[in-house]
């Protein structure tokens, strides 16, 4: 059985005009993740999310500066978030799982042998899809991970996965000489040190940090792809191996 972890981004799961919990696109990638379940992936999801959702949900206007906000607002919003999931995974018969992980729970072996362990045997277990946060109540500086697309190489690699599917608002990386998505890409030295020389060619901010994860996930073994999570209609095609996306192969 192939095993695909699916990182959803924060811009994907809230709405750009108040922050909410994007319900429709939710309920997009709750049955496009449903449906390559059901065609026999094993699938992991690393979600974001739950700082925004607490943000929205406590009333809050910007994104808080301070720490002890932040967790709060994770704290919140976390909740909201794994609710959402279930509310719809349940429409497919799938029930959901929730680890919230620290950088702690990687470095330690003991630890790390315990998550792959409980991951292992919800897999065992069938219709059932973890979903997995870092535990952002407790996890600030030394014991972070730090973001989510790293979070889920580290769950990727801890997992020996076969694919890394990272979704994000944008379809791929975007040549600047075709302005047309890159479908593959064998050279990923060539692309960082293109996306660190000249960030504003690419569509995001922060794509630096991105391919930083997925050189991680390359340089272990496991083909990484980004896509674009506002249409999740492409997953399927995606993990056979197709689909619009950008796909980082390894060597
Ligand atoms: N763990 C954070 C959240 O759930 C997101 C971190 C990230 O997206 O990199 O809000």
């Amino acid at each position: 059985m192939k095993k695909i972890i699916i990182k959803v981004g924060t811009g994907v799961l809230t709405r750009e005009s108040d922050g909410q919990l994007d319900g429709a696109s939710l309920v997009k990638l709750v049955t496009a993740i449903a449906d390559i379940s059901d065609q026999g992936y094993q699938v992991v999801l690393v979600s974001s999310g739950a700082v925004g959702a607490g943000i929205s949900g406590l009333g809050l206007k910007e994104y808080p500066a301070d720490v002890p906000t932040r967790q709060a607002c994770a704290a919140v919003g976390q909740t909201r978030l794994m609710h959402a999931y279930e509310n719809l995974f349940r429409n497919f018969g799938v029930s959901v799982a929730q680890l919230l992980l620290t950088a702690d729970d990687f470095n330690d072996a003991e630890r790390s042998s315990r998550v792959r362990d409980t991951l292992a045997k919800l897999s065992e277990m069938g219709n059932i899809i973890p979903i997995i946060n870092e535990n952002d109540s407790v996890a600030v500086e030394e014991i972070s991970v730090g973001d989510n697309d790293m979070l889920s190489s580290r769950v990727a690699t801890l997992l020996d996965a076969d694919m890394l599917v990272l979704m994000s608002t944008i379809d791929g990386l975007i040549s600047p000489e075709t302005n047309e998505v890159v479908r593959e890409i064998e050279d990923i030295e060539a692309v960082l040190n293109y996306a660190r020389a000249d960030r504003g060619k690419f569509s995001i901010g922060g794509m630096a940090t991105k391919l930083q994860a997925v050189k991680r996930t390359v340089d272990a073994g496991i083909e990484t792809v980004i896509m674009n999570g506002t249409r999740p209609d492409r997953l399927a095609a995606v993990v056979a191996g197709d689909g619009v996306c950008s796909r980082f192969k390894t060597q």
